[in-house]
């Protein structure tokens, strides 16, 4: 055991190392990006297993995504070799799950449980404003769900705030959220944040669980603690313990990374640690690997500018380094050439995967996944309209789904009539009919249907087409169910199910050439499928659903998926934390695109965007590209947009500006015409921005400025032209 002790401290600082063999009370490591935190951690466990003091199975690690338990795992295999797999290194809402799974009898649910992803939960949204008779206008279903979502990650059940309310608002908020939990449950469903709450619970109230769990996890350790919401802390708590038999807790953090408080993640978890638990002892850590000293010094000047923060010195060893480079464009397609150009130039001297590409938002990569397409740079986009979110996929879903837990309400009445299978409205009614009236679910219910042996009686209101049909579909579920029962590799069920209710036929027969696509995604589930079988041969089609549903989140990265050798990866900052990638270049720096729109009035909000800049920034290890564009489009028109605030905060000494301006700065200094910046507050509201708004089609403005509209009509280089054209007149 020695020389692995030394194996697993060299190379590390004397604080890194400290935190790694630390033992006993409570561990707070607190660090600006890139300074080891992770890597702390990861080598904490393995000294924890090599020195003795843990068994493997004692260990909770818990990461903010899949992919980095993924990257945790394959390191701790390679440090301690297969004892690794005896550990449980997961997210939140895996662990959580694991622990549902395990103990839904003490939760009356049955264990095939359904996770419902955010468009599962906004059909039953919508059911639930539709039978509630709430006026949806008022109260969007998104809306609803958002505070719900909130509501959750406080830990206030229905109940709790009905009690609370106390405006009128409120008192639909409490109707939604009794009717979409009641729903939940009738469907054996939880969905995402009832994970993490539906696990607090069930250990706050069964006292001999919470001991088992508490006994098992005697070493948790949490990264990115900076993003817990209240109930994951309310978790983590819990399942340390307190007094004599606590379990140890280690967390390590950066309160200027901490960028989900729109799903309720409060620093003050952090902040207050050393309140929380007495005895705690904090190590912070200044080094960082991971940049050069011109990326880093950049980071730190944006980061600066944010109010009651507590200042931090990071500094590297690793040089100066090369410049970050600067590209101000003037349109997104002539950013999106700008990034191509710079790929090409790449080319030969880094892999494509050392390669990453960052925007704020996903509807930024549309634009710049036209261009790598076009130029035949392969590349890869996490999240955003993604695979799982595609409809064929989630039709292919709800078959499976239903076929797991036929109480799935949404799911069965997503393919009642997927494909048309003659089952209208009518038809639906009536079976939903039948079903509310016996107190059983959709699914249950259709057994009834043409059914002489049901004490409940037939359903009624349907015709002879439709009970037919409906039986008809009623045994393609029945015939995969019993493949699935029978030990069927959820591959095979799949199979089983689109050649059974014609769906794969239907689309091979269509004209249309995205159904093309269609049937090739929908081998590509096959595959997934198929994978995941080989990986996990015991594995049923619950477990893949499970699997499915995990890696599907928006937030989530999909396992393994990152960076395969070979293609330029796009993601949105907040899926890039943690990561880490040679080349980084950051698009998009513009007030009302990066800080967002809707934070630039709000000082809280400002605060939460420049963390998610300083969280970009600090993902590059040898260069970063910052580019913007003068115009972009936004809710269907070209905007005008100011530089980015977090561009002027970056010291100019740091930055190599391939292009300082675009042509409509040229532009605009050479002629008498003034352009005003555009409303931000109009544009919010939906109403109409000016001069920035093009007449689509005419290409004419609604408003003064007929020279910028042609301007941006214009090829980039008939722009050039005009802009000397103007420059020579005047
Ligand atoms: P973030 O805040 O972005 O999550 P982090 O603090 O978790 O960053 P790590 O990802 O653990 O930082 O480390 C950043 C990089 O520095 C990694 O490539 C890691 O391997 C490297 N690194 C960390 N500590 C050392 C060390 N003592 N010697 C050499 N390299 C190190
Ligand atoms: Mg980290």
């Amino acid at each position: 055991p020695e020389a692995g002790e030394s194996r697993l401290l060299a190379g590390l600082n004397p604080q890194q190392r400290a935190a790694v063999v630390h033992g006993g009370g409570p561990l707070l490591v607190i660090a600006g990006a890139g300074s080891g935190k992770t890597r702390v951690l990861t080598h904490r466990i393995a000294h924890l297993v090599e020195t003795g003091r843990a068994q493997p199975g004692e260990i909770l690690a818990i990461t903010f995504t899949n992919k980095a338990a993924k990257e945790m795992r394959e390191r701790l295999s390679a440090l301690l070799g297969p004892v690794a797999n005896r550990m449980w290194i997961s997210t939140f809402h895996s662990a959580c799950v694991r622990i549902l799974r395990a103990e839904h009898e003490a939760l009356a649910m049955r264990s095939t449980f359904t996770i419902y992803d955010s468009a599962d939960s906004l059909r039953l949204m919508n059911q639930v404003c539709r039978e509630e008779a709430i006026d949806s206008r008022v109260s969007t279903p998104k809306g609803l769900l958002r505070r719900i979502s909130d509501l959750k990650n406080e830990l206030i059940d229905p109940e709790d705030f009905a009690r609370s309310i106390n405006d009128e608002a409120d008192v639909t908020v409490a109707a939604a959220y009794r009717g979409y939990q009641n729903r939940l449950r009738a469907a054996n469903a939880l969905d995402f944040d009832d994970i993490i709450m539906t696990t607090v619970g069930l250990l706050q109230s069964h006292p001999a669980i919470l001991e088992h769990y508490q006994r098992r996890f005697r070493h948790i350790l949490v990264d990115e603690y900076q993003d817990t919401n209240h109930a994951q802390y309310v978790l983590i708590r819990e399942l340390t313990g307190r007094g004599e038999s606590m379990g140890e807790l280690t967390v390590v953090g950066d309160a200027d990374q901490s960028i989900y408080a729109f799903r309720g993640a409060t620093i003050r978890n952090i902040e207050s640690f050393e309140d929380d638990y007495p005895n705690a002892e904090s190590i912070l850590l200044e080094q960082n690997y991971r940049s050069t000293q011109n990326i880093l010094s950049a980071a730190n000047a944006v980061i600066a500018n944010n109010p009651n923060r507590r200042a931090k010195r990071l500094w590297t060893d690793s040089g100066a380094g090369d410049k970050v480079v600067g590209y101000v464009a003037d349109s997104e397609h002539d950013e999106a050439r700008f990034l191509v150009e710079e790929l090409q130039a790449l080319s030969g001297k880094r892999r494509w995967s050392d390669i990453a590409v960052f925007y704020r938002t996903n509807a930024q990569s549309r634009a710049l996944e036209e261009m790598l397409i076009r130029a035949g740079i392969p590349y890869k986009v996490i999240g955003g309209t993604r695979f799982y979110e595609r409809k064929e996929i989630k039709d292919a879903l709800a078959y499976l789904q239903v076929v797991a837990n036929p109480d799935d309400t949404v799911a069965m009445r997503r393919i009642f009539n997927t494909p048309r299978r003659g089952l209208g409205a009518k038809a639906e009614d009536a079976v939903a009919f039948h079903a509310q009236r016996h107190g059983m679910s959709f699914g249950a219910a259709l057994d009834d249907v043409g059914s002489a042996e049901s004490p409940r009686g037939q359903v009624n209101g349907l015709t002879p087409r439709a009970e037919k049909a409906i039986i008809d579909f009623r045994t393609i579920l029945h015939v995969a169910r019993e493949k699935a029962e029978s030990g069927s590799a959820p591959a095979d069920v799949l199979d089983s199910l689109m050649a059974g209710s014609g769906y794969t036929e239907e689309l091979r027969r269509s004209d249309d050439p995205q159904d093309e696509a269609r049937v090739e995604n929908l081998a590509e589930l096959h595959a997934v499928a198929a994978d995941f079988k080989k990986m996990n041969p015991d594995a049923t089609l619950g477990d893949f659903l499970e699997h499915v549903a995990l890696v599907s989140d928006t937030d989530q990265l999909p396992d393994g998926d990152v960076a395969d050798e070979g293609d330029v990866t796009l993601m949105t900052v907040h899926t890039a934390k943690g990561l880490e990638f040679p080349v980084v270049f950051v698009t998009g720096f513009e007030d009302g695109t990066f800080p967002h729109m809707r934070s630039l009035a709000d000082p809280v909000e400002l605060a939460e965007e420049r963390r998610l800049a300083y969280v970009a920034l600090t993902r590059a290890r040898e260069n970063l590209y910052i580019t913007r564009a003068s115009v972009r489009s936004q809710w269907g028109a070209p905007q005008e947009l100011p530089a980015s605030r977090f561009l002027d905060e970056i010291p100019e000494g740091l930055v190599d500006w391939r292009r300082a301006h675009s042509s409509a700065d040229v532009l605009r200094r050479s002629s008498s015409t003034r352009y005003s910046k555009p409303s931000f507050d109009g544009a919010r509201t939906g109403g109409s921005v000016k001069p920035g708004r093009l007449d689509s089609g005419s290409g004419r403005l609604d408003g003064g400025s007929a020279k910028k509209a042609a301007a941006e009509a214009l090829s980039p280089e008939d722009r050039e032209k005009l802009a000397a054209a103007e420059a020579a007149k005047a």
